[in-house]
């Protein structure tokens, strides 16, 4: 496993339960996933010592779990040295690493989402013109990785324009030398997953998230205060049409293109009354969605990532377990602007025990039997039961038993589908 977040916490816990997995390294992951793997420092994009480290252990499998590492080419770098790995090349991962190559890539392959238009920084003037001319709402977008924080959704032309000046500015760096700019699409959002080894494609889930601090999905964005599976809005008949119209023919799509798709493929979704339509690709699993996904999971991910790196989905299934499952982010005060790290969280123990729950750390570090945080979102508290209601009901209770006076947490995740209003 690569990554030390809470998503690989998540995968490193499910993993640990294959029965074909008999040792899991993780670099670098965390005091928490020390209990699932033996962890190793370092770093997510040294991918020299990434695979040194798989020829020392005669490592079988490498599970990227960030974005970073994939983008770089860890992938290339593994399968040139025969090492299996359930991720994407480099080429397949600009699907993520460039938003201007996957409008262009959707354009090429007939793949329904917004229309845009992209800019260079050398074509600044006829950037803005096209933020002048379009009006708002508007939606300006960094080209490159820019951790979640390079989209602008505008509501006037104003805010539209001050997007480009940052973003061409250097506020992303290299990420923002490239806009996109596209139509603000009016729906419900929701997240569409699946298991590609290649040619055949496995579906994966449905989840969605909060992506806003504020309760009521309101203030900054953050990398996801909560999430929830399966995605009620996610039918069986809107999830096959989004199968159809979007899924299979990227990976239809990448294969023509000679860039074949292995790992784990992430679509956010809008829900437009013309059917759903893509907002973006992701190449690997999200974070909160991650855990939510995994609770659920009845099959062996160690098998079925397997598949994706032989290329034999095809020959598998997946179950689920009928559950419902809800997580609640736990963040340090401030966050997503500035915090102070190092404070104590206590009464872990006791909210680990309850019944139906599973505590994933994103960021703590063990000092002296203490729990530290030492980020910004900190624990995933992630409830399980047969309804979303009791499965937020006891993601809350958790919540309610930590201790923890420098953190916080939105109260209302799950409201869309569940109260229809915010709290
Ligand atoms: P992205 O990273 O492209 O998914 O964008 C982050 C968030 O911005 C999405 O989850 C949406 O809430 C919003 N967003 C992105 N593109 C659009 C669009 N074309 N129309 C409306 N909202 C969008």
């Amino acid at each position: 496993m690569v990554g030390a977040g809470g998503r690989e916490h998540a995968l490193c816990w499910s993993l640990a339960a294959s029965p074909l997995v008999r040792e899991l390294f993780c670099a670098p992951g965390s005091d928490a996933i020390a209990r699932e793997a033996t962890c190793v420092p370092l770093a997510v994009d040294d991918l020299d010592g990434i695979t040194a480290l798989c020829r020392e252990q005669q490592i079988d499998l490498v599970v990227p779990g960030p974005e970073l590492p994939l983008v770089l080419g860890l992938a290339d770098r593994l399968h040139a040295a025969g090492i299996k790995v359930a991720g994407p090349s480099a080429a397949a991962a600009r699907l993520e690493g460039s938003k201007a190559f996957a409008k262009a890539f959707c354009a090429r392959h007939g793949i329904p989402t917004a229309a845009a238009r992209t800019f260079s920084w050398r074509e600044h003037d006829a950037a803005r013109d096209c933020v002048r001319e379009h009006g708002a709402p508007i939606v300006v977008k960094a080209d490159g990785l820019a951790a979640g924080k390079g989209v602008t959704v505008a509501a006037d032309v104003e805010a539209g324009l001050d997007a480009l000046e940052q973003a061409f500015g250097g506020a992303f760096g290299s990420a923002g030398e490239t806009v996109v700019i596209e139509e603000c699409l009016q729906g419900e959002e929701a997240s569409l997953f699946a298991l590609v080894d290649g040619r055949n494609v496995l579906p994966f889930g449905t989840a969605q998230d909060h992506k806003r601090v504020g309760e009521g999905d309101r203030g900054p964005n953050t990398g996801g205060m909560g999430a929830y599976a399966p995605a009620p809005c996610m039918t069986p008949a809107l999830t096959e049409r989004a199968m159809a119209e979007i899924i299979r023919p990227t990976i239809a799509g990448l294969a023509a293109d000679g860039c074949p798709y292995r790992g784990v493929l992430y679509a956010g979704l809008m829900l437009t009354q013309d059917g759903p339509k893509l907002l973006e690709y992701n190449v690997r699993l999200g974070d909160p969605e991650a855990q939510v996904l995994l609770v659920r999971l009845m099959s062996d991910l160690g098998q079925l990532l397997l598949g994706v790196a032989d290329g034999v989905l095809d020959h598998m299934d997946l179950r689920w377990y009928d559950d419902a499952a809800l997580c609640v982010v736990l963040a340090t005060q401030g966050y997503p602007g500035a915090y102070v790290k190092g404070s104590e969280i206590r009464g872990l123990d006791e909210a680990t025990r309850l019944e139906g729950v599973t505590i994933f750390h994103a960021a703590t570090r063990l000092e002296q039997h203490r729990v530290i945080a030492t980020g910004g979102r900190v624990l995933s508290v992630t409830g399980q039961a047969p309804t979303l209601r009791e499965a937020r009901d006891r993601a809350y209770g958790a919540v309610d038993r930590i201790d923890w006076p420098e953190g916080f947490c939105r109260r209302d995740i799950g409201w869309r589908a569940l109260d229809q209003t915010p709290r």
